[in-house]
């Protein structure tokens, strides 16, 4: 580990980066691409982000390994060779720690450390931040690439203290292995999360009790080891992909788009293309683009929505249990985020698994030998929190951010998160969020969204360099147009609907925005790179004390009309 206090004073470097994941890695390349000086700092032990603490059993990506990749050095691509078609957690962090090593970037990283203050000088126009170990650094800009999903959740439970157990939350998974073999197991939680982990679980343990609150929609991964030649072949089509994927909603292809509406097939024509898509699996947009306005439209997302219903009916043996199963016809297919799995409806027909409906009787507490529900009590060995996080701002708000003038992070987002672009926050100069609430980032492969955002940022480090400018601020006019257009694109579909954590329902008090863009990748990357081509539109750049500030002439509403497309 790096001591950068080691010597006289506070370090100073060009741009101070929170968090070694993949954004931070690929930040802190970027940044010594063109010379400028940097320093990481991240929580954890080495770097991997999201991939270094979600290591619960049966834990892997579902965008195809191949795509979910960084694709910013050829070299890089043709290195590393994928073995499955969704890698696992492991892989994954092997591949984080390859990309680390192979480009020399854990000696700009300060691990185990949290930064807990990062405060915006105004007369010396640098970002100071400081850290839970006592570090100080200042810089002139700041990248928070803390990630989008890194604060977990847990409920507060009362009677935890008193179990006597294990118990673990599955973002916060300990590196040693787990081995419920033998062991009464709960499960709390029925996310993504819970949804990979509950088959993998169920295979080891003794019995496991699946506490659902909301049952969810997934859909089959069909997970496969890669084919001899089927990454070779993706790579010799690469530049193709690139301009293909710049293109896309959800910044991935290879599922069709929709061309038709549901109703323009008979029931046996939907039900053969949907099985078709069923049958196919893979990433969570296949079945929700099977039709046009799956999104948008309550008639044609109930199709899709009742084809799940039908699908787990004719899986779980017990029709109780498949009806306990099945989502309310309120909850749109897609409003909360889709996951896909291996075997996770069919797991409900093993004989060590059962299903309890914790909305019906919810839970009251931890005891020392188990869990209470309102009506019952369930004897445990081992409980598993799949709850999930505070997203998107969580992490944001847990630092003491204040830009000039004191302008504090917390007090701009009482109302919940504002930002332009999801890239800064009026008030805060100098400040930069990767996949930052405002983006199309979660609703997105991250990393293609990642390596977008930082490039973008990048060309903009460029430009007031080349300029003699060293000041960049998001004006409140164009963060409110952002905003406002954000929230229409959002509201013309079905996607708010859900009490997610897209719209942080799932936080005691948080307010409910819809965080994420839905406006798509694809619009919303034109609209970056049309307002850096119109000279930073909505920005304001300067020089600090020349008193000049020099800003594009338009302040146009910076989005499109909202339609909601996927
Ligand atoms: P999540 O989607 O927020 O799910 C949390 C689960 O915990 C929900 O089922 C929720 O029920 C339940 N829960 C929360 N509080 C509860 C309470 N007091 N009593 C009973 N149940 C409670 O979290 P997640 O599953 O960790 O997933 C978060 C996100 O991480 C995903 O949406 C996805 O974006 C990402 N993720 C990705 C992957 C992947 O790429 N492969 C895998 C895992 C996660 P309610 O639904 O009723 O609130």
């Amino acid at each position: 580990m790096v001591d950068i206090n080691a010597g006289d004073g506070p370090e100073n470097v060009d741009v101070l980066v929170i968090g070694a994941g993949l954004s931070g890695l690929y930040i802190l390349y970027c940044l010594r691409q063109r010379g400028l000086s940097a320093r990481a700092f991240e929580a954890a032990s080495g770097v991997g982000g999201t991939w270094y603490w979600n290591r619960y059993p049966g834990a892997r990506v579902d965008v195809e390994s191949v795509q979910y990749a960084y694709h910013f050095s050829d070299e890089l691509l043709a290195e590393w060779t994928w073995s499955e078609r969704f890698a696992t957690q492991p892989e994954l962090l092997r591949y984080v720690d390859y990309v680390a090593d192979r480009f020399e970037l854990r000696r700009d990283v300060t691990f185990d450390t949290r930064v807990v203050s990062a405060h915006f000088d105004d007369d010396a126009n640098q970002w100071t931040l400081k850290t839970d170990r006592g570090h100080v650094a200042t810089a002139r800009y700041c990248i928070m690439a803390t990630g989008s999903l890194s604060t977990p959740y847990r409920p507060p439970f009362p009677g935890l203290e008193d179990f006597e157990g294990e118990w673990y939350h599955t973002a916060m998974w300990p590196h040693d292995a787990v081995d419920f073999t033998g062991k009464r197991v709960g499960i709390v939680g029925t996310g993504s999360t819970g949804i990979q982990a509950i088959p993998v679980v169920a295979e080891q343990a003794r019995h496991l009790t699946v506490f659902q609150r909301t049952p969810n929609y997934t859909s089959p991964a069909r997970n496969r080891p890669l084919e001899a030649g089927e990454q070779a072949a993706f790579l010799a089509r690469h530049e193709e992909w690139r301009a293909d994927v710049r293109n896309t909603f959800a910044a991935m292809t290879g599922f069709p788009l929709p061309t038709k509406f549901a109703d323009e097939d008979t029931a046996e024509q939907r039900r053969a293309w949907l099985e078709q898509r069923w049958e196919e699996g893979g990433m969570p947009h296949s079945l929700l683009t099977a039709y046009k306005g799956v999104p948008v439209d309550e008639g044609a997302n109930r199709v899709v929505a009742d084809f799940v219903r039908d699908k787990i009916h004719e899986i779980v043996a017990d029709p109780e249990v498949a009806e306990r199963l099945c989502p309310p016809v309120d909850l749109p297919i897609g409003a909360k985020r889709p996951p896909i799995d291996t075997d996770y409806y069919a797991t409900f027909n093993r004989d060590n698994v059962r299903l309890v409906d914790v909305k019906a009787a919810p839970i009251q507490r931890m005891t020392s030998t188990g869990l209470q529900t309102a009506d019952a009590h369930y004897e445990l060995d081992a409980i598993i929190f799949a709850t999930g996080f505070d997203a998107m701002t969580g992490t944001l708000l847990n630092i003491d951010i204040r830009g000039p003038g004191g302008c504090a992070l917390a007090e701009a987002w009482a109302d919940g998160p504002a930002t332009y672009l999801g890239l800064m926050v009026a008030g805060l100069a100098n400040l930069f969020m990767i996949n930052g609430p405002g983006s199309p980032s979660v609703k997105a492969n991250m990393i293609v969204a990642l390596e977008q955002h930082t490039d973008w940022i990048m060309g903009l480090l460029d430009h007031m360099n080349a300029d003699g400018l060293d000041r960049v601020e998001a004006k409140g006019d164009a963060q409110a147009e952002w905003v406002e257009h954000a929230r229409e694109v959002a509201e013309a579909t079905l996607m708010p609907r859900a009490d997610s954590w897209y719209v942080g329902a799932n936080i005691p008090g948080k307010k409910r925005v819809y965080m994420p863009y839905y406006g798509g990748f694809d619009r919303y990357s034109d609209l970056c790179e049309a307002i850096a081509a119109d000279g930073y539109r909505g920005f304001t750049l300067s020089r600090h004390g020349d008193g000049a500030p020099r800003d594009a002439a338009s302040r146009e509403a910076p989005g499109a009309e909202a339609t909601g497309r996927n």
